[in-house]
């Protein structure tokens, strides 16, 4: 076995923690994460010898290499979010990542990230309701920097009086039925025309109709 295969480097551009990665052959280890200003972190790992039970008193050794390992601890870190699921941990070629392996890391993430934000809009559209928005979908559109209405606790939402729908508070028009719910404020904005001091004459001139019918 060559030495270049005796430790290999995991890399992390995440700022997310891990819990340690449990093996019976190197019992616990940590996936070093970046400290804030730096681009990555390195954990390094080491070839192993594990050992296999095969029954009868008998077991066989068998020599993992870094390079195995670390493909395994990448898998399982990557690998548990969906189809192209990526969380920024990848095996460098050399003791030190390149700059092209960290720029296709980072594209690599931020793509997964990504359709994160992109599955939490959907959902937000149809639900409107932060409990369907998971931690992942936080923790990428935080990390992407994006503003997002499911980032944030908001006022509880309302229901429209006239439809029943949920409607956001202080909102002027009901979205749904597209009822008056603030009539100075829809003004204010052009979605109803101002009350007049004609409109109130208007109504005058309506009520009087039936008086001139009592006239008569
Ligand atoms: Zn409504």
């Amino acid at each position: 076995m060559s030495m270049q295969s005796e430790v290999v480097s995991l890399v992390n551009i995440s700022g997310q923690k891990w819990p340690p990665r449990q093996r019976a052959y190197f019992g616990s280890l940590v996936i070093q994460s970046p400290e804030p200003g730096q681009a990555y972190a390195v954990t390094p790992v080491r070839a192993c010898t594990s050992v296999m039970d095969l029954g009868d008193k008998r077991s066989m050794e068998i020599r993992l290499s870094a390079r195995e390992i670390a493909d395994d601890l990448v898998r399982e870190i990557n690998g548990d979010s969906g189809e192209g699921s990526f969380h920024g941990v990848f095996v460098a070629t050399g003791p030190e990542p390149t700059a092209v392996e960290l720029a296709e890391a980072r594209k690599k993430l931020e793509e997964f990230q990504l359709r994160l934000v992109e599955a939490a809009d959907l959902e937000w559209e149809r639900s409107h309701n932060m409990m369907f928005i998971t931690d992942l979908e936080r923790r990428a559109a935080r990390e992407l920097r994006v503003e997002k209405p499911w980032l944030y606790d908001r006022k509880p939402m309302a229901d429209c009086p006239a439809c029943g729908e949920k409607i956001k508070p202080g909102v002027a028009v009901c979205r749904s039925c597209r009822a008056i719910l603030d009539r100075e404020k829809a003004a204010e904005f052009g979605l109803v025309e101002r009350e007049e001091k004609g409109g109130e004459e208007a109504g005058k001139s309506s009520e009087r109709t039936p008086e001139k019918g009592k006239r008569k």
